[in-house]
């Protein structure tokens, strides 16, 4: 039982002038959090309560699953990273450090860096002390402290620089043991989810940087979200947009016949999609040829899309370079022979075609037939341009941006596009990390096989907003039971009064007896002050006890979610707080 007047719940009637979503300003307006600098927060009582509960109930499922809990430094040698497959990738993300050094090492080579995820500090954990067989399968896991030097951290807890990850590591002897590890992590999140009251739900995901195969995000659907979903509910489809494919091109589409000639046309000035499509020229978007150029490690390499497609950049991961960006125009007029806007792939245009590391087209450029090109020559591009006889392709792939109403790959239903938050990710990483780091286990017959990995996050702090930022109304705070930092709020308007306070500590035993955590409000405030902060907080049942009240017998009895007030006998009422709490705990 806490009270409040001794407790430390600071809330705000303004919201900060940086807050621009309803969760971001309901953390600090409620009291759960402050701002110390940009992308980092303390954690008020309240909010630290709520963490707590959010870790715990994590940890419960995670172990269910599987987990077994383990606690990895937050500092990290640089080594540990240098030696790891994507310190290229995402050294900028990380904060570096400096120790102590021996002064040989220059200022962008740091000796420490602060942990973004741990995926190179466990591999060679588990290299070291996992050797055969029989100690497989493992799932190791932690709920710490991550830091990412978020470029532009915003929405409070959303994209913070220091933020509370849960993070997991399974490691299985082969493939088909590790799909099985993934899927219990699956449920295990589902159950997460669902015990702390978030709907989030699982969409397939792209792997980025950390590569693999299987993977899904899970997502809370909310407009401030930083992701597209594209999904379909009778189908049940849901990815990512940066991993979203569509049935828009048929299996094995075969080219159009070629309608002429290739042909050269004067083009002065015309450098877009757009202008190539309006008179004169009238080349629809969809007959086009979009060309762009990226660099890969070092190497241009060239893209192919319809001029009605869009890049989706997340899908170039797939080539394979572990970095990889847009062309700069002087990167690549001399590579092309032309700039930006007359650019093309068709067969001996291409100025030095040795640079390139490769040419990757779109599958939906074979729905373009007879299509219009640049001619990588300034002002010029060329016509009756077919896939097969006139381009050049190392490779064709998925590229482009699923749009909307497309079919859906597995149904063919259109798709739908809506926001979502990522609050946790899984992967089956397969052997990309215990190959670089050596993670090898003996089997029975004295082989040597590389252990088989998962990784798994769940963004704890973030999740804890994403609640709010589902569950609140105009009034404040909506919490689920679960994650509550409380449960039962005894407001007590007439805190002068003795029995009003000893009834107040009389059924705050009560409720705690049944299982709820309790906070009474005992603070010399008007009433009006203390239900506006009674919303604000949101704790889900909401006992008030007044002088008035105890005089004709009564107190009242709310819930945060429902409007109506039910007045209670004193006789009946530690017997009734106890039968709701008893009533929610069962639910939750
Ligand atoms: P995002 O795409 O949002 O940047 P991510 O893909 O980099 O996230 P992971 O590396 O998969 O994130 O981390 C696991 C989880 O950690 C994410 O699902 C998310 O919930 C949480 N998370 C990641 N970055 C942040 C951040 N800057 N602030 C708060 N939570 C974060
Ligand atoms: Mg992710």
């Amino acid at each position: 039982m806490k009270f409040w007047s001794q407790y430390f719940i600071p809330t705000l009637k303004e919201s900060p002038a940086d807050a621009e979503i309803p969760s971001h300003k309901l953390l600090i307006r409620a009291g759960l959090v402050r701002k110390l600098g940009g992308g980092l927060y303390t954690y008020l009582p309240l909010g630290l309560r709520v963490m707590q509960k959010l870790t715990q109930i994590c940890r419960e499922e995670i172990e269910r699953g599987g987990g077994i809990e383990l606690q990895m430094p937050h500092l990290h040698p640089a080594e540990n990273w240098q030696q790891g497959p994507r310190w290229a990738a995402i050294r900028e993300v990380m904060f570096r450090v400096d120790g102590a050094g021996d002064g040989k090492r220059g200022p962008r080579e740091p000796e420490y860096v602060l942990g973004p995820t741990h995926e190179e500090v466990i591999t060679p954990l588990v290299r070291a002390e996992i050797t055969s067989y029989r100690d497989l399968p493992k799932n190791l896991f932690q709920i710490t402290t991550k830091f990412r030097n978020e470029i532009r951290p915003r929405f409070g807890l959303m994209r913070a620089r220091e933020f509370v990850m849960m993070d997991a590591y399974s490691f299985d002897a082969n493939d088909e043991a590790a799909i099985k590890s993934y899927h219990a992590m699956k449920t295990a999140y589902e159950n997460f989810f669902r015990r702390v009251g978030a709907h989030a739900i699982a969409v397939e995901a792209d792997t980025g940087v950390m590569g693999g195969s299987y993977s899904h995000e899970f997502m809370i659907p909310a407009e401030i979200g930083d992701n597209d979903i594209l999904y379909n509910e009778e189908s049940g489809y849901a990815a990512n947009r940066e991993k979203a494919t569509s049935a828009l091109v048929p299996a094995g589409l075969a080219d159009a016949a070629p309608a002429g000639a290739l042909e050269e046309f004067a083009t002065p000035g015309i450098v877009t999609i757009a202008a190539l499509a309006a008179p004169p020229y009238s080349a629809p978007a969809d007959k086009q040829f979009k060309t762009l150029v990226y660099v890969g490690d070092g190497k241009p390499f060239l893209v192919v899309l319809r001029g009605c497609d869009e890049l989706e950049e997340a899908k170039l991961g797939a080539l394979g370079f572990s970095v990889f960006r847009p062309a700069t125009p002087e990167e690549i007029e001399p590579v092309m022979g032309a700039k930006p806007g007359s650019l093309g792939t068709v067969k001996g245009t291409i100025k030095n075609p040795d640079a390139l590391a490769g040419i990757f087209a779109d599958h939906a450029i074979r729905l373009v037939g007879n299509g219009t090109t640049g001619a990588n020559k300034d002002g010029f591009h060329l016509r009756h341009v077919n896939v097969s006889r006139d381009l050049t392709v190392t490779r064709f792939g998925d590229f482009r941006r699923v749009q909307p109403g497309e079919p859906d790959p597995t149904s063919g239903q259109p798709l739908k596009l809506r926001r979502g938050i990522e609050v946790g990710h899984i992967f089956k990483l397969g052997t990309k990390y215990s190959d670089k780091y050596g993670a090898v286990y003996t089997d029975d017959q004295k082989q040597n096989h590389p252990v088989v990995m998962g990784c798994y996050g769940i963004g704890i702090s973030r999740t804890m907003q994403a609640i709010i930022e589902q569950g609140h109304d105009a009034d404040g705070v909506v919490w689920p039971w679960a994650s509550a930092p409380f449960h039962v709020l005894i407001c007590v308007l007439d805190p002068q009064l003795p029995e009003a306070m000893d009834l107040a500590r009389q059924l705050g035993a009560a409720a705690e007896k049944a299982g709820a955590d309790v906070l009474i409000d005992d603070r010399a405030e008007r009433p009006g002050v203390k239900f506006k902060d009674a919303d604000l907080i949101g704790i889900p049942l909401r006992l008030t006890i007044g002088g008035k009240g105890l005089k004709e017998g009564i107190i009242e009895l709310k819930w945060r979610t429902q409007k109506e007030v039910a007045k209670i006998s004193l006789a009946d009422a530690a017997a009734r707080v106890t039968a709701e709490v008893q009533a929610a705990q069962a639910k939750a």
